[in-house]
């Protein structure tokens, strides 16, 4: 086992460090009082090639560990800015890597990676949010292609992006597993009307309503097989798991090491708070949790880049971290004590952004059932991946 991030990794990663240094932390408070991630900022990310970095050749066999080295920089400055690079990432061009036709990523993929075209998932509607099948949007087939009818709740970067991946349902008698498909549908569609939510989780980063009224939908824009919609999605949700999961990571991070640099310089009943017996036991129980949840965040990249099952564990990685996230976040806050409920505070977003965490890609309890099935499909109690093949 090595633990060591590689030379050239690290090397990157300060890469990475200097351009949110640039490009980010001189910014973030401007798009959290505007409620908006710029698009100029995705063609940075385009332009100083980090969105292709999250997909490299398939045989550098890092891709995963890339992604998830991002997000978790990325989130220690600003989960909202965080989880509007992770949506066009790791739901919209994974979704394009994973099931687009050859036509399909030759017309969408050069944009999206240089961050001009801007992608978006829309799944969730009121009667089907953890119950991914049981949507009620609608996509008739007529000649030359598909009409959709139907309005999707909550989506991230709804309002920001140009072409969206929308699940709908294509055969309405098939069964539960064969009646959605999904499509690659452009938002400045006629029939498209989309309405900015407000939320106050995850700033700056928008969720939108998106209302779709006979919107035309091109036969080349179906993606993946007509009635596989279901699987689709789910495996997407599956591969994004890793994704939020670093994500979160770098929530509890960015939340640890702020309150920590503030309990070092504190001082109250003329000690630093650092040195309250009390707060140093946190302190260490925070530290050591946050190490078995990155552990399992690496562990889940590593068995994805090593094309090994990574199911389990990547759900394993979302609920391990979403809980410590939720539980240091809230700790954090409490550190900082009455500063921390003003809006601009930059701990303020910490709890407010673990808590977000739970939503996106499956709630806890949609962990937690993912998890028992696949313990109950390969009937091993003990945690597993190390294995030799
Ligand atoms: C900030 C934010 C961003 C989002 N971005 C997107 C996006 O980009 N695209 C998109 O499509 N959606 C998005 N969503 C929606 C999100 O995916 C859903 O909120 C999530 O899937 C949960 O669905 P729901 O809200 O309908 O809750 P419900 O599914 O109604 O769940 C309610 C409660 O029941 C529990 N529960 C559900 N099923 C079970 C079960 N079988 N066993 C035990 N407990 C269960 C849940 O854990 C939860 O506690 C976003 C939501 C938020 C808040």
């Amino acid at each position: 086992m090595d633990f060591s991030l590689s030379r050239n990794l690290a090397h990157d990663l300060e890469g990475f460090e200097a351009f949110l240094n640039n490009h980010l932390v001189p910014n973030v408070s401007s798009w959290n009082r505007e409620r908006e991630v710029p698009r100029g900022f995705f063609e940075e990310l385009g332009r100083s090639a980090w969105l292709q970095y999250c997909f490299p050749a398939e045989r550098d066999g890092q891709g995963a560990l890339k992604q998830g080295l991002l997000f978790e920089r990325l989130a220690r400055t600003s989960p909202g800015v965080a989880v509007a690079v992770l949506v066009h990432v790791s739901l919209g061009l994974n979704a394009l890597v994973l099931f687009g036709s050859e036509a399909q990523k030759e017309r969408f993929l050069p944009q999206g990676l240089a961050g001009k075209t801007l992608m978006c998932t829309a799944s969730t509607e009121h009667t089907g949010g953890s119950d991914v099948a049981g949507i009620a949007a609608r996509a008739e087939k007529v000649a030359e292609g598909w009409v959709l009818n139907g309005t999707k709740a909550y989506v991230t970067n709804g309002a920001l992006s140009d072409l969206a991946v929308v699940s709908a349902v294509t055969d309405p008698d098939a069964s539960r597993t064969k009646r959605l498909s999904l499509f690659l549908v452009d938002l400045n569609s006629p029939g498209v009307s989309r309405t900015k939510l407000g939320k106050q989780v995850w700033i700056p980063s928008d969720l939108t309503r998106l209302q779709f009224t006979n919107v035309h939908i091109p036969e080349a824009n179906l993606l993946g097989a007509r009635g596989r919609g279901l699987q689709q999605i789910l495996e997407i949700f599956t591969h994004s798991r890793i994704s939020i999961a670093a994500l979160t990571l770098g929530t509890a991070t960015g939340a640890f090491s702020l309150a920590l640099e503030h309990a070092r310089r504190r001082t109250l009943f003329g000690t630093k708070v650092v040195d309250f017996q009390a707060k140093s036991f946190e302190i260490a129980d925070l530290h050591a949790k946050i190490e078995a949840a990155a552990l399992v965040v690496w562990k889940a990249c590593w068995l994805k880049d090593q094309g090994r099952e990574f199911r389990r564990v990547a759900s394993t990685a979302k609920y391990v971290t979403v809980t410590i996230a939720r539980e240091v976040g809230t700790w954090a806050a409490d550190i900082f004590g009455a500063s921390s409920v003003m809006l601009e505070h930059p701990v303020h977003k910490f709890p407010m952004d673990a808590w977000a965490a739970s939503l996106g890609e499956g709630t806890q309890d949609v962990q937690k059932l993912v998890i028992f099935r696949e313990i109950m499909k390969d009937g091993k109690a003990l945690p597993t991946g190390w294995e030799l093949d």
